[in-house]
């Protein structure tokens, strides 16, 4: 029952974070980070399918990866930006801006945008700290952030949630610093609050139409495209199982896993999309 569609015009913003199923936050408590080297990777093979579903659809997207999976598997940057896809970084180590001290935050991504350069051969203009980790408390990432070069961020999403958000913050990109633009993750404003569009657990959990709705919203009453993400592993039913976690991580982390792929078609389908970069006219070509 999806309509044939784009019907605004608009080109929204797709993005992936590159990380695999051991590296989420919310399993940072049951997987010591010496052990990242020993579990079975899932995260190559994962992204080939996912430039394959993104070739089907002629869509492009931006790549947020973590500089621990460009040092360990260069042939995923480098398929990536072979593709047409745009490469930004995630950050080293996935930690959250919000646990790192200001100099310890600055030494991770800028290590992460040089090993993303020297791999990819491309300037690196964009970031996304780990599980939208910038809020109120931390404003000084935006500092850190501009200062190691980078032009934009996509770290702040507009909602309420037990582990990240900033409900208060602009729903659109805003200058966050001079030469810094902040890019939020997608809401609709629905009754004075806004609920989140921009994709992750909530893009597995609701029904496709929920997703299709609001950023059909977003587009049309906004008139403003949508910036949408979601992970490697969020079309891997087959990932190892993390044991110990509690019942809320593990419905958040698996839920519908197997319906992910199809529901991504959907919204391939639906949309335009393309990489951040051009979205928001950030690179000059
Ligand atoms: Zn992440």
């Amino acid at each position: 029952m999806t309509a044939a569609l784009p019907t605004t015009g608009l080109s929204n913003a797709l993005t992936v974070d590159v990380e695999d199923y051991f590296q989420v936050s919310a399993l940072a408590p049951h997987i010591a980070r010496h052990r990242w080297d020993a579990m079975p990777c899932r995260v190559e093979r994962n992204v080939d399918r996912l430039l394959q579903l993104f070739e089907r659809h002629r869509a492009h997207a931006t790549f947020f990866t973590l500089g621990w999976i460009a040092e360990r598997y260069p042939r995923i940057v480098r398929s990536i930006a072979a593709a047409g896809h745009e490469i930004a970084s995630h950050g080293y180590g996935h930690l959250r801006a919000s646990e790192q001290t200001p100099e310890e935050f600055s030494a991770d991504i800028r290590r992460a945008k040089q090993l993303l350069e020297d791999t990819a051969g491309v300037e690196v203009l964009g970031y996304r700290a780990p599980s939208f980790s910038i809020g109120h408390a931390n404003q000084w990432a935006f500092d850190c952030i501009a200062e190691a070069g980078y032009r934009y961020s996509s770290s702040v999403y507009p909602v309420r949630h037990d582990h990240y958000g900033m409900p208060d913050a602009p729903r659109f990109p805003y200058e966050a610093r001079p030469g810094l633009l902040e890019i939020p993750l997608t809401t609709a404003r629905l009754l004075g609050r806004n609920l989140p569009a921009g994709g992750g657990g909530y893009f597995r959990f609701f029904p496709y139409q929920v997703s299709q709705w609001a950023i059909r919203r977003v587009n049309r009453v906004d008139g403003r495209p949508a910036i949408f993400y979601f992970h490697p592993w969020e079309i891997d039913p087959d990932q190892p199982r993390i044991p110990g976690v509690s019942l809320k991580t593990r419905f958040r982390h698996y839920v519908n896993l197997h319906r992910t792929e199809a529901r991504l078609s959907l919204l391939l389908a639906d949309f335009h999309w393309d990489r951040v970069d051009r979205c928001f006219g950030l690179r000059a070509s």
